[in-house]
C-alpha cells in the first residue's frame, strides 16, 4: 500500500529544501502545509526561541479511528548538517546521492518522508490507527536541542519511534548517556626568558593531566575523548590559560560519572602539583570545571511494547529487524530521559555527515512498510 513513487518524489522534494540546523523554517512551513492538506492540525512550539533557530518543533496530533487504541509517537528531525544547502540529488536506479558538493540530508529527511508517506497511506486507504503524535524536531544535529526543548506533556503517547539511523534491519534500543566537559586550567603568566620562575604554565599542567588520563575505549560500555585544546598567546609568554573540551559516554550512568570524575581529578591533581611563591605570595594553578549532561541513556527493554510492535510488524512484510546497542546519541535519548520509551529505527541512510551520503530507495520503502504495519497492529492494542 505504500506508494513508492510518491515516497521517492516527496523525499527528493524535501532534500532540496535547505534546512541546516537553526534554519528549519522553510521545511517546517512545507511540512505544516502538507499536514494541513491531509486534514491534520499542526502547531509549532517555541523551541526556536530557546535554541536560536528560525522555527520550532512541529507537533501534529492525529486522532485515532479505533476507539481505545493506544497512542503512538513517531518522530524525525528536520535539520541537516553542513554542507547542506543547494542539494542536487542524483538518482541512479534505486540509489540517491548528491553531486558530491553537499550532504544528501537523508539524515533525517528519509525519516520525515517515511512518516509523511505513512500518514498519506493511512488517510488514502482509511486504515485503522490509534492516536498519533508526530514530532518533526529542529536542531538535532546541534546537541539534540529541539528535543530537549520539547514539552512532552503536550503528547498523549508514551511509546514510539524515532526514524534516525542507517541500517533498516536494526532497531536501536540501547545507547549511552553522555557528558560534555570543559576545563579551564589557570596558571600564572610571566615572561618566559626574563622571569620564568615567576610563572606557572597552564599548558604544562594540562599536559601532565592528559598524560595521566584514561581515554578512548574505557570498557565495553564506556568511551572518553578530549576533542579540543586551546591556549597560550606567544612563545615568550608562560601561558596562564588553557581550555580543554572533552566528552565521556557510557551505557552505565555510574560508569559515566566515574569516568567524568576521573578526568576532572587528573586536571585537579596536576594543578595541585604546581605551586609557587612570588614576593611572599603563594600562587597556585587551578582548574575550573563545567560538566553538562549532553543526553540521557537510551534504554528500552526488549519486552517494551514498542520493541514487540516493531518486531511483529517486520515479520509481516517479510523483513527482519534486530535490536541493537549504539555508541551514538539522538533525539530518542532525550525523549527517554523525559520518561518516554522511544527506540530508533533505521531508514536506509548511509555515509551520513559526509558528501558521499546516499540512500537506497528500496530500504526507505521497506522501513515505511514496517511503520505502516506497526501503526495498524498498534491499533488493535487497547489501553
Ligand atoms: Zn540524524
Amino acid at each position: 500500500m505504500i506508494d513508492e513513487e510518491r515516497l521517492k518524489r516527496y523525499f527528493l522534494d524535501l532534500v532540496q529544501i535547505d534546512s541546516v540546523s537553526r534554519a528549519e523554517r522553510a521545511i517546517a512551513q512545507r511540512l505544516a502545509r502538507d499536514l494541513e492538506a491531509l486534514g491534520i492540525p499542526v502547531v509549532m512550539d517555541d523551541a526556536g526561541s530557546a535554541t536560536g533557530a528560525d522555527a520550532g518543533n512541529l507537533i501534529a496530533r492525529i486522532d485515532g479511528n479505533v476507539p481505545g487504541a493506544r497512542p503512538l509517537f513517531l518522530s524525525a528531525h528536520m535539520d541537516t548538517v553542513a554542507p547542506g544547502n543547494g542539494v542536487r540529488p542524483v538518482v541512479e536506479g534505486d540509489i540517491v546521492r548528491t553531486d558530491g558538493t553537499t550532504v544528501l540530508g537523508a539524515d533525517d529527511k528519509s525519516g520525515v518522508a517515511i512518516i509523511m508517506e505513512v500518514l498519506r497511506t493511512l488517510k488514502a486507504h482509511e486504515l485503522p490507527h490509534g492516536p498519533l503524535d508526530i514530532v518533526f524536531s529542529i536542531c538535532e544535529e546541534r546537541g539534540l536541542l529541539g528535543a530537549k526543548a520539547l514539552d512532552v506533556s503536550r503528547l498523549r503517547a508514551r511509546d514510539g519511534l524515532v526514524l534516525d539511523c542507517d541500517d533498516p534491519h536494526v532497531l536501536f534500543t540501547q545507547g549511552p548517556a553522555a557528558n560534555h566537559m570543559r576545563w579551564r586550567i589557570i596558571g600564572v603568566e610571566a615572561h618566559a626568558g626574563v622571569a620564568p620562575e615567576r610563572g606557572i604554565s597552564a599548558l604544562q599542567v594540562a599536559a601532565e593531566a592528559i598524560a595521566q588520563m584514561k581515554l578512548g575505549r574505557i570498557d565495553t560500555e564506556t568511551t572518553a575523548n578530549l576533542g579540543t585544546i586551546q591556549g597560550g598567546t606567544a612563545t615568550n609568554i608562560i601561558p596562564n590559560l588553557v581550555e580543554v573540551h572533552g566528552e565521556a559516554r557510557s551505557r552505565s550512568v555510574e560508569k559515566l560519572e566515574a569516568q567524568t570524575a576521573h578526568m576532572t581529578a587528573c586536571f585537579e591533581e596536576a594543578a595541585a602539583r604546581h605551586r609557587l611563591t612570588v614576593d611572599g605570595q603563594t600562587l597556585q594553578a587551578r582548574v575550573e570545571t563545567s560538566v553538562e549532561r549532553a543526553y540521557d541513556l537510551l534504554n528500552v527493554p526488549d519486552d517494551a511494547p514498542i520493541v514487540r510492535l516493531v518486531l511483529q510488524a517486520a515479520a509481516t512484510p517479510g523483513t527482519t529487524i534486530e535490536t541493537r546497542a549504539t555508541g551514538g546519541g539522538c533525539d530518542a535519548n532525550v525523549y527517554n530521559g523525559k520518561g518516554l520509551r522511544i527506540a530508533n529505527l533505521g531508514t536506509g541512510m548511509r555515509d551520513i555527515h559526509t558528501v558521499k551520503e546516499a540512500i537506497d530507495l528500496q530500504d526507505m520503502s521497506r522501513c515505511a512498510r514496517v511503520v505502516l504495519e506497526l501503526v495498524q497492529i498498534n491499533a488493535q492494542d487497547q489501553e
